[in-house]
């Protein structure tokens, strides 16, 4: 008997956007666990790796040269700079994915998220995660304990050159309460699954009922 999930259908891009401190790792770890059939996109990066990092896990790590082919031979779905190195999402990959309904989380600023609309259009979901308040941001980038106050200043103005960008989102969910949060961001993606568009063995299923 067949199911919503049992036909088969296109994969889709789902983007989490904000500024640092809003709860986007939280919200893309929670997804994770919960949601099988979604898969973080590892992306290519110039920067050093950070203590705990593992190579083709958290990144690929890769040379400036090597980046630079990669940008030449187009193997990038999109690529940006982003405090002086270079961020990359590797194309062969997730393309294949889509094609067999993999589903994809990026962790993405509002550059990358408009590449990757640019690109990939309707296999695109954009969602834009706010912060109760800007002095809540504050307090949150403080109570890690991790950046020193010049960084939390710089990480201040980037977060409100972000937020600017909330026009270009899809949904957009305030991250006032972590749980509730993470259940509009989960309904968000069940709706997005259900996209007739994206439901390629609808059409055969549709001619079975009808026979
Ligand atoms: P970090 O170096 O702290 O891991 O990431 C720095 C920034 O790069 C973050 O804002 C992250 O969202 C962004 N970033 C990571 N991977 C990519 C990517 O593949 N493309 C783009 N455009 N940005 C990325």
């Amino acid at each position: 008997m067949a199911n919503s999930e049992s036909l088969h259908r296109r994969g889709l891009m789902f983007v989490l956007s904000s500024p640092s401190g809003a709860g986007k790792t939280t919200i893309s770890r929670m997804l994770l666990n919960a949601e099988d059939n979604l898969h973080m996109s590892v992306s290519v990066t110039t920067r050093p790796m950070r203590p705990g990092e593992i190579d083709g896990k958290d990144y690929i790590f890769a040379r400036q040269p090597e980046f630079d082919r990669m940008v030449a031979e187009e193997a990038f779905l999109e690529w940006a700079e982003v405090f002086g190195n270079c961020y990359g999402t590797p194309k062969a990959e997730i393309e294949a994915g889509l094609r067999n309904g993999k589903d994809y989380l990026f962790d993405i600023d509002w550059q990358g998220a408009q590449q990757l609309h640019q690109r990939a259009g309707t296999d695109v979901v954009k969602v834009f995660l706010l912060p109760p308040s800007l002095a809540e941001l504050e307090n949150r980038l403080h109570s890690r304990g991790t950046d020193s106050d010049e960084v939390i200043r710089g990480r201040m103005d980037r977060a409100r050159a972000e937020i600017s960008h909330y026009g270009e989102y899809d949904y957009v969910v305030i991250n006032d309460d972590m749980q509730t949060c993470f259940a509009n961001v989960r309904s968000i993606l069940a709706a997005e699954r259900l996209k007739r568009e994206r439901r390629t063995g609808l059409g055969e299923f549709v001619r079975e009922l009808m026979r």
